[in-house]
């Protein structure tokens, strides 16, 4: 059975990261049944965002997903010095696990940035893709970026049904599968989050409780590391 790679910067963990990986565990079922949060040691496209230190990040997805079945944490790209880039560790867990079972999950803004990534185009090449909307964007807008990145596409618009709901699948001609889920979007980021926390606004049902336990443990750390210019 395959697995789910979900990576990011975690900055923190909040409830649309959560919602996402229990929707998209529920419509690749079948395909894949364990979930790994995948947390960014230095994200190279984030030198200017304020960054919890990354064994803080991955204390709260630990405390996130404590109770929710099937998912883990992978600290890999703690293991590396310098810029965590995706490639190298798709083709890492691909060679460990086999990339044909591995399906890297990400949200439809940075996947339409995927040209500006580090071989960004290759990743298709290194495990299945798989896609949630962010804001209002359609399975025509994840169809036009398909053919726009990978044009000539084997199977462009094969479909299959998951209750009620239709999953889309882009076979590009060279790599794996890019499936594109119609997950709902809930309008929440880890930069809206951060200015809550900055004004000492109220976070409860924005981040998932055991988490948001330990941010306010770990007070003194966090205000230091969201209230610092980086840039
Ligand atoms: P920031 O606001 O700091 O840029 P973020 O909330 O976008 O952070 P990331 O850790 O960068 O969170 O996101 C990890 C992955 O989750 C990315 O692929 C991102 O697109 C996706 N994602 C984050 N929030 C949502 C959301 N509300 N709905 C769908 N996907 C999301």
């Amino acid at each position: 059975m395959g697995r789910l790679v979900f990576g990011g910067s975690f900055n923190p963990v909040h409830i649309g990261h959560m919602r996402v990986a229990i929707e998209a565990l529920h419509f690749l079922a079948g395909l894949a049944d364990t979930l790994e949060f995948l947390p960014s040691a230095a994200p190279p496209h984030k030198p200017c965002v304020p960054m919890l230190p990354f064994a803080l990040r991955i204390r709260l997805i630990e405390a996130a997903i404590r109770s929710c079945k099937g998912m883990l944490c992978d600290p890999v790209e703690g293991n590396r010095p310098g810029l965590s880039y995706t490639w190298d560790t798709l083709r890492l867990l691909g060679q460990r696990h086999g990339a044909a079972n591995l399906y890297f999950l990400l949200g439809s803004q940075d996947f339409d940035l995927l040209p500006e990534w580090y071989r960004g185009m290759e990743l298709a090449g290194l495990c299945n893709l798989v896609i949630v909307p962010r804001g209002d964007y359609a399975r025509e807008d994840f169809l036009a970026s398909c053919q726009n990145f990978w044009p000539g596409a084997l199977e462009p618009d094969q479909k299959y049904e998951c209750m009620d709901a239709t999953v889309r699948v882009y076979k590009p001609r060279a790599g794996y599968k890019v499936y594109f889920l119609p997950v709902p979007f809930l309008e929440i980021s880890a930069t809206h989050i951060r200015k809550i926390w900055l004004c000492q606004g109220n976070l409860d049902y924005l981040v998932p409780a055991p988490a948001l336990e330990i941010l306010r443990r770990e007070r003194d750390i966090v205000d230091a590391c969201w209230r610092e210019k980086k840039c």
